[in-house]
């Protein structure tokens, strides 16, 4: 009646120890403290599957935030570049007409 067995621990790392999606999501249906401990201890130690946990998506608790400032930043920068060839082209135009 246990939710793994010794059979259902393989699906929840791959080949290099790291977390599947079926292990991300044992971790995050377990209660705080029953998490199995090698998982946990896996996701610790390793900054790729706490990437991968952050924007795998397998909890609700994403950042919404994290992708929405770069659209505007890089519109931001596009319009700061064609500002300035303007002014360029303003400058060269004027420097033209005064001689
Ligand atoms: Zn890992």
């Amino acid at each position: 009646m246990s939710p793994q067995g010794p059979e259902g621990r393989g699906a929840l790392v791959d080949g290099r120890g790291c977390l599947t999606p079926a292990g991300f999501a044992t971790l995050s249906r377990a209660p705080v403290g029953r998490a199995p401990a090698d998982l946990a201890g896996h996701l610790a130690s390793c900054s790729r599957c706490q990437e991968r946990m952050l924007a795998g998506g397998t909890s609700a608790a994403r950042p919404p935030a994290s992708s929405t400032p770069r659209t505007p930043r890089l519109w931001l920068g596009v319009a700061l570049a064609f500002a300035a060839l303007l002014l360029a082209v303003a400058a060269l135009i004027l420097a033209g007409r005064m001689r």
